[in-house]
């Protein structure tokens, strides 16, 4: 067997091998080399320990001594080499309190997570496949290496792993790991917020997003998204829906482009439903004012995952609006980019259509109509150019200033209204117009 490493892993493990270490390539990039697919990068295992190996390259960085791990540079690209290594007793369920190293590549491999992911390959020995990751990829197959009880009390986070595993290659979980994630699935409360979210946002951009189902089958939703299990559990009987909110949410998922906002977005369009639910006199369930109590809530759930302040903004931008529909004329368009901000556009649009295709049938061509109306009008309405925020108004504060108008709050009051007069009627916006606005109105006040 033969795999086509890039010139710089190459050149490493010859090097490496040269001076009379072992040296392959480990890991996801022959994983994902024996799918055809393009590694993102390239890891090194060798017996060289991390001096060695800073002696043999010029130009290296200490990116994680402690765990073996030397970044060695060439040109622009950087590589990770690790010693081989045995990792101590984990102390909880996160890091190993302590890695040993060991000359035996053997040991390095059966500490990895899956049989997929604990292949290594070097052009001399070809590859080397201890725990048959060849039959599983085959086989399609994620399975711990070794015992997975064991493993995932080790490291918890393995358990999101193997599901982010299966949603990004379509894969089934073999099912005694499966059954170990759903016994060990509350230890991932010691799990930090980061590797968490790393693993949430993979599983979510995947092209197999409906496997957030089997976080929810399995347990690790109660853990890390205990709003979805909720969802899960809110039906809406309604004409409009024919899922439960969770499995409408999941099948949304599926009709929206791989984007972390968009997907985001979707995941927690919906997740106040269960908060806001009446069944009215005729038994038809209702869901009124869930956009708003849905982004405050998505708020606090990014922020308890540790998402940057950008995406939160994003995300909960798009789920406080995703249930806006303005009767379509330019004015109203114009007033709702004014109101969604124009960074929700257009993937307000995107939005509303996997919400529309994941719901019943019943109007579904109306709705989608809708939205594309909605679009139309929205890129007339940018095609001209018009102005939709108040730094393209054709006066600025200086200008009112100029007139007279003394600085303080009045200015921004005044460009504000200025601002709605243009929103009202585009061609208000020339400085003539405006100018002569502000004159008259300086000239009422000062009257009365
Ligand atoms: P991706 O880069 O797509 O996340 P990957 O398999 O390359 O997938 P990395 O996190 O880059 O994942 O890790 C590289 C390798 O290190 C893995 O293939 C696996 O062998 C090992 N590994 C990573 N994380 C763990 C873990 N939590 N437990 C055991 N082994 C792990
Ligand atoms: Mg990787």
């Amino acid at each position: 067997m033969r795999l086509a490493l890039p010139e710089g892993a190459g050149y490493i493990i010859d090097t490496l091998m040269q001076a009379g270490y072992e040296a392959y390539a480990v890991g996801g990039c022959i994983r994902d080399s024996l799918l055809g697919q393009t590694p993102m990068d390239w890891d090194i295992t060798t017996s060289a320990k991390p001096t060695e190996v800073k002696h043999l390259f010029p130009r290296t960085v200490d990116t994680g001594i402690a765990h073996g791990t030397v970044t060695v540079l060439l040109g622009r690209e950087g590589y990770e080499v690790t010693t081989y290594r045995i990792d101590g007793t984990y102390e909880d369920a996160r890091h190993p309190k302590e890695v040993a190293f060991t000359p035996n590549l053997l040991e390095d491999l059966k500490r990895r997570d899956f049989t997929m992911n604990a292949m290594a390959y070097n052009p001399k020995e070809g590859l080397v496949d201890a725990f048959d990751g060849m039959g599983d990829l085959n086989r399609n197959t994620i399975r711990c290496v070794g015992e997975p009880r064991q493993r995932f009390g080790e490291d918890a986070l393995r358990m999101m792993r193997a599901v982010r595993f299966s949603a990004q290659l379509g894969f089934s979980i073999d099912s005694a790991t499966r059954d170990a994630i759903c016994e060990l699935a509350p230890s991932l409360e010691r799990i930090s917020a980061e590797r968490v979210q790393t693993e949430l946002v993979k599983l979510l951009t995947s092209s197999h997003p409906k496997e957030l189902r089997t976080l929810y089958e399995t347990g690790i939703t109660r853990v890390i998204l205990p709003e979805f299990d909720a969802m899960m559990q809110t039906e809406q009987n309604n004409p409009h829906h024919m899922y439960s909110v969770g499995e409408h949410t999941i099948a949304a998922l599926g009709h929206i482009a791989n984007d972390k906002t968009l997907r985001l977005a979707l995941l927690l369009h919906d997740v106040a439903k269960p908060l806001c639910q009446t069944v009215d006199e005729a038994g038809v369930h209702h869901f009124y004012g869930h956009p708003r109590q849905g982004s405050e809530l998505a708020r606090r759930i990014l922020r308890r995952l540790k998402f940057d302040n950008d995406t939160i903004a994003r995300v909960c931008r798009l789920v406080e609006w995703h249930d806006d529909n303005p009767p379509i004329t330019e004015t109203n368009i114009r007033r709702a980019v004014v109101r969604l901000g124009l960074e929700a556009y257009p993937s307000i649009f995107a939005i509303k259509r996997a919400d529309i295709l994941a719901q019943s049938p019943y109007q579904r061509l109306e709705k989608l109509a809708y939205v594309d109306a909605y679009e139309e009008c929205y890129d007339k309405i940018r095609s001209k150019r018009q102005c939709l925020t108040l730094k393209d108004l054709a006066v600025n504060g200086s200008d009112l200033i100029a007139e007279g108008l003394r600085p303080g709050p009045k200015i921004g009051q005044a460009l504000q209204s200025l601002f709605e007069l243009v929103l009202e009627e585009p061609q208000n916006n020339s400085r003539e117009y405006l100018l002569q606005k502000i004159r008259e109105d300086i000239q009422k006040n000062s009257m009365i």
